[in-house]
């Protein structure tokens, strides 16, 4: 049985003063919450992994180093990551493939590098909305995990986001339908090139404009294991409800 993840994503948002979202979070935790992740900017790590002390929820860094040290002035490893107490990495958001052109090798090797500092990857994968109209998005889904993934892929070692990139911060939302058969062909490809029971036991979240008043329709769509949260992690009063939907799913 897979639990279900609610992960927030702060992306660059955030100073010292929004750590008192987490208290007011943790304080309306359900009684038996699903896996709550958040992930705000490094900056931010250490003190909220002080802050949720003893609330279950974990939290992760946006993005990683491939290597563990050295002359790259301005990045971050996976091990510093650990050491400010992250457990979790995102790695190959779309804004990181856009911004800074991240291919899936790099994200690959972003992986293997997050695996070794102990921290659990969430591989994000997505298509563009030319790619969608142009009813390519299993295809580029596919070619993104296959690329992204290393072969070292476990249930217990990383998480998939699909976040089709035209759904993020957007307001718009793929038919519940069409995002049954994007996990249904995650969870293929991990079959056959990973077996079943990893397969079965890896989590594959929704990511895009998910929201308090649409998050529990995601969270009923087959094969749908939580969500990557942008915008609507920033306050507890939305987020909130997220991981109550999440946790009741
Ligand atoms: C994201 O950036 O991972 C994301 C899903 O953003 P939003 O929820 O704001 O669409």
């Amino acid at each position: 049985m897979r639990r279900k993840l609610a992960a927030g994503n702060w992306k660059m948002n955030g100073l010292t003063a929004s750590l008192s979202e987490i208290g007011t979070l943790a304080g309306d935790l359900p009684e038996t919450p699903c896996e709550v992740l958040i992930c705000p900017p490094a900056t931010l790590i250490a003190a909220m992994a002080g802050a949720v002390h003893g609330t279950g929820i974990a939290v992760g860094g946006q993005d990683c180093h491939a290597a563990e040290s050295g002359a790259h002035t301005g990045d971050i490893s996976a091990a510093m990551l650990a050491d400010a107490g992250a457990s979790h990495v995102i790695l190959g958001h779309s804004e990181r493939r856009a911004d800074h052109g991240e291919t899936d090798a790099d994200v690959a090797a972003k992986t293997e590098a997050a695996w070794k500092a102990g921290l659990t990857a969430v591989v994000c994968v997505g298509e563009t909305e030319a790619q969608y109209r142009a009813g390519e998005t299993l295809a580029v889904i596919r070619s993104q995990l296959a690329g992204s993934l290393p072969g070292g892929t476990t249930a217990a070692n990383t998480v998939i986001a699909y976040e089709p990139v035209w759904a993020i911060g957007t307001g718009l939302v793929p038919q519940m339908d069409e995002i049954a058969s994007v996990h249904g062909a995650i969870r293929a490809a991990l079959s056959d090139r990973f077996g079943a029971d990893m397969a079965d036991g890896t989590r594959i979240l929704y990511g895009g404009s998910v929201k308090p008043g649409n998050a529990a329709e995601i969270f009923a769509v087959a094969n749908v294991d939580g969500a990557l949260v942008g915008g609507a992690s920033l306050k507890a009063a939305d987020f909130g409800p997220i991981v109550a939907a999440a946790s009741a799913a």
